[in-house]
């Protein structure tokens, strides 16, 4: 008899998406002619940098002619991309990372949702809240979470609520945990954490033998100083931390695919019987097994990026949506809403009007001014009385978006 992983019927069907799109389709049916913006969209809307089209191009005849043509790669990634990201992500910074401490892969989101995989199911798991979805099923689907709850709140998570009280920033747990995810800038709510702030952590994970796995996807969205691009910045962190990097918020990689793993050889986990093991021997074994490498043409497109044009065209890019984000503050704020995030990330978190839920603002945003957003409870408990702006929109929309709101 074939059974199944129980952990799968266990996680409650994901229904915030398709929520969200059942009530514009009601609303559209009730209103055909509603102008709507949506501003709950995750993804980019801008192209891809000329520089890796024309890199994926140049790829792509290579992979024409039998001299040129190349078959499967190192799992871990060409020499050429890691390089590249060593030299400008790390190295121009003063951080000192090597290239066999580089895993490409195809996205942050299979990186972070695999991660599980080294980790004994064991181990206690904090996670920041609201969170990034895949954090908690794929630990739930890993067995590390225990039970949900009626309000999908899981028996063995420890939830490190990040709210208006604490000022978004995450306070340490009263219960040892293990292993913790924290992904800053945030998503959902926009905000981020500074040196001082990061270094609790990176403290905290050495003092408890814990490991911190840091979700950098939007590091290159952040404007201000004192905000940490890479948890590397931060002293101690090479033996306690690894991290995740994507080239899909940063490059419009989104449909295109291409991120990268950090794990830094001297960051050590224990065995049953104490002993202690590199992650970057345990993540390399996984990786080489379970996946055979990123498109050759992809990591051309990934490559393109770091060459002068790359960056122009990618800093364009961001510089695009960080005004969107800037202009989605000044008019909630004029409109009289109180706001987070939306600095050094493309979401900006607003809080509902007094006594309103997520969903209740949702619906009147909907309804009354026809702007989809994303409520915040989707997110976790503590995103409830919040909804997310997203600033991967046009600018027209953008601009006319606010303008509703302020009358
Ligand atoms: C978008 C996003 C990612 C990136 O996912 P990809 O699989 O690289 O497209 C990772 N983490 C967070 C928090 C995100 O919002």
């Amino acid at each position: 008899m074939a059974q199944i992983n129980d952990n799968f019927i266990k996680i409650p069907a994901t229904y915030l998406f398709s929520e969200i799109a059942k009530r514009v389709a009601q609303h559209k049916e009730a209103n055909p002619d509603a102008p709507i913006i949506r501003m709950g969209i995750g993804d980019v809307s801008l192209p891809l940098p000329d520089a890796s089209v024309d890199a994926m191009i140049k790829a792509a005849e290579e992979q024409r002619h039998a001299e040129t043509f190349r078959g499967y790669g190192p799992e871990q990634g060409y020499a050429f991309l890691r390089d590249a990201i060593v030299a400008n992500d790390f190295a121009a910074k003063g951080l000192d990372i090597e290239a066999d401490e580089i895993f490409v892969s195809d996205g942050a989101k299979s990186d972070t949702g695999n991660i599980g995989d080294i980790f004994s199911v064991n181990n206690r798991v904090a996670i920041t809240d609201p969170s990034y979805p895949v954090y908690v099923d794929t630990n739930a689907m890993g067995g590390r979470a225990g039970e949900p709850n009626e309000q999908n709140v899981w028996s063995n998570l420890v939830y490190l609520p990040c709210n208006v009280a604490n000022n978004f920033v995450p306070q340490l747990p009263t219960e040892k945990v293990d292993l913790i995810y924290l992904c800053y800038p945030n998503n959902p709510t926009g905000t981020t954490l500074t040196h001082e702030q990061l270094k609790v952590w990176v403290d905290y994970a050495k003092a408890n033998n814990a490991i911190i796995l840091f979700d950098a996807a939007y590091e290159a969205f952040i404007t201000e100083e004192n905000v940490p691009h890479s948890i590397y910045e931060i002293e101690g962190a090479k033996e306690v931390a690894l991290e995740f990097r994507s080239f899909s918020k940063t490059a419009g990689f989104t449909g295109t695919r291409c991120g990268y793993t950090v794990v830094p050889k001297a960051v050590m986990a224990f065995s049953e019987n104490g002993e202690k093991v590199a992650l970057n021997k345990l993540w390399n074994r996984r990786h080489c097994t379970k996946f055979n490498g990123t498109s050759y043409v992809v990591q051309r497109a990934a490559e393109a990026t770091y060459s002068p044009e790359g960056k122009k065209q990618v800093k364009a890019l961001i510089d695009f949506y960080t005004e969107n984000a800037r202009i989605i503050r000044e008019g909630l704020e004029k409109a009289g809403y109180t706001i987070y995030g939306g600095k050094n990330a493309p979401y900006v978190w607003a809080k509902a009007p007094e006594g309103m839920g997520s969903w209740e603002y949702f619906d009147y945003l909907l309804k009354e001014k026809n702007i989809v957003t994303t409520p915040g409870a989707g997110f976790g408990l503590s995103g409830e009385g919040f909804v997310r702006f997203s600033a991967f929109g046009s600018r027209e929309a953008t601009i006319e978006a606010m303008k509703r709101l302020e009358k």
